[in-house]
């Protein structure tokens, strides 16, 4: 076992950061198997992937908190988080109606 001080944190390959992705045929939105749904693995010297332990979420807050800035801004969003009623995976929910549309 490597110790933590050699991985390199990375966006999951599987899920290109998201932590979950859309199956095809059912259209449903899947947690991510390969990163477990954190979006972001280790990778260690010989560019193996490891899935981060659930222990070790805390301590990396600040580390995914930074990734994930980075990954929103390059999809384009500007910081701000996205409304509720923009989100897919609230789409037939209440939430997923947008309050301002035309009534
Ligand atoms: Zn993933």
């Amino acid at each position: 076992m490597m110790p933590e001080s050699a991985m390199d944190i990375v966006r999951c390959p599987s899920c290109e950061g998201a932590g979950w992705y859309a199956d095809d045929e059912s259209d449903e939105s899947l947690t991510c198997d390969w990163c477990g749904g954190v979006g972001y693995v280790y990778r260690d010297l010989e560019g193996v992937d490891h899935r981060i332990p659930p222990a070790d979420y805390d301590r990396l807050t600040p580390t995914l908190e930074r990734l994930e800035t980075e990954r929103l801004r390059e999809l384009g969003y500007s910081g701000n988080a996205k409304k509720p009623w923009e989100q897919d995976i609230r789409k037939g929910t209440h939430g997923g109606v947008n309050p301002y549309e035309s009534e």
